[in-house]
């Protein structure tokens, strides 16, 4: 990320105490949570005009059509539709984003370990019930220099997607308290169970200032347990910035050598495993410095 402001005083502490503003491109928490719900609104009563006015064969695909819309931006990862996503870090350089899902686990030791090897940083994205079961590890994990998201509080990976507001709220602000007082902070990432955002997701994440992260690049590590078709998978998604989806305690029982080898694939393709904020701050806070100093940014 290549930033051109310039001789703007006192940038570098905006950097360092505004993470959420001074970094838009890489954090962005919903802002306008019932968008969709104004937009569908409109869809219905338009179609349902339009219906009485020319005729259903115009107005019933106006209101199918939109209802279709909405259940595919549920059950599409990617999608925008309904709120905010991260899919991928913009950056240029041969760097990719680890993401961990379903801790923590059995295998979160031997992981930090192997992230340590590789002097890779992940983020694990963990679950409220089972970080309070081993707070020990949520703790190891915060002191070995990763990061913490939430990854909702109980897990419901059938009914996620359907869960109505309330319980969507419960889920997400309760796995955000449990790992909020066990990191020392709250999360700042939410991933959405088995990836689906349903419409009321946006409103849970909202006050909370959680931004939602999909990925780039997959293995369907959770079900396949062969590290070689895992990387192969993940090796197609692979650009700069790309954000990694793996998984840890799968019950196949091979998530540490899926993840080592998916490490060593990356390793062998010049890439580095880092964390958003830490790339950010060490572009954006030296041109900051510079910018103070009246120095001239480098295009
Ligand atoms: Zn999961």
């Amino acid at each position: 990320m290549r930033r051109r402001r310039r001789g703007a005083p006192g940038s570098r502490a905006i950097a360092l105490s505004l993470p959420s503003a001074a970094f838009p491109a890489v954090s962005a928490p919903p802002r306008r949570p019932y968008a969709w719900a104004w937009l569908f609104a409109l869809s219905q009563i338009g179609g349902i005009l339009i219906g009485l006015s020319l005729g259903w064969r115009w107005g019933l695909p106006l209101i199918l059509g939109a209802q279709a819309l909405s259940f595919w931006a549920t059950l599409w990862p990617q999608s925008r539709l309904l709120s905010p996503v991260l899919v991928r870090m913009r950056v240029h350089q041969h760097l990719v984003w680890l993401t961990i899902d379903d801790g923590p686990s059995d295998d979160t030791p031997a992981l930090l370990d192997l992230l340590d090897r590789y002097d890779a940083k992940a983020c694990f994205f963990l679950v409220g019930e089972r970080a309070a079961a081993r707070p020990a590890l949520v703790r190891e994990i915060v002191r070995r220099g990763h990061e913490i998201g939430n990854h909702s509080q109980s897990h419901p990976e059938k009914w996620f997607w359907a869960l109505p507001p309330r319980a969507m709220r419960a889920q997400v602000a309760q796995a955000q308290q449990v790992l909020g007082e066990l990191a020392g902070q709250p999360p700042r990432w939410f991933r959405a169970v088995v990836g689906m955002a349903n419409p009321f997701v946006a409103a849970a994440l909202q006050p909370l200032g959680l931004t939602r992260v999909a990925w780039s690049a997959r293995g369907f590590d959770a079900r396949e347990a062969d590290p070689e078709r895992v990387v192969a998978r993940i090796a197609r998604g692979l650009r700069p910035g790309a954000i990694v989806l793996l998984h840890e305690g799968a019950p196949h029982g091979r998530s540490v050598a899926v993840v080592a080898a998916v490490l060593d694939h990356l390793t062998q393709a010049g890439y580095r495993c880092v964390l958003p904020l830490q790339q950010a701050r060490a572009e954006i806070v030296p041109q900051a410095a510079a910018d103070a100093a009246g120095v001239t940014a480098t295009p």
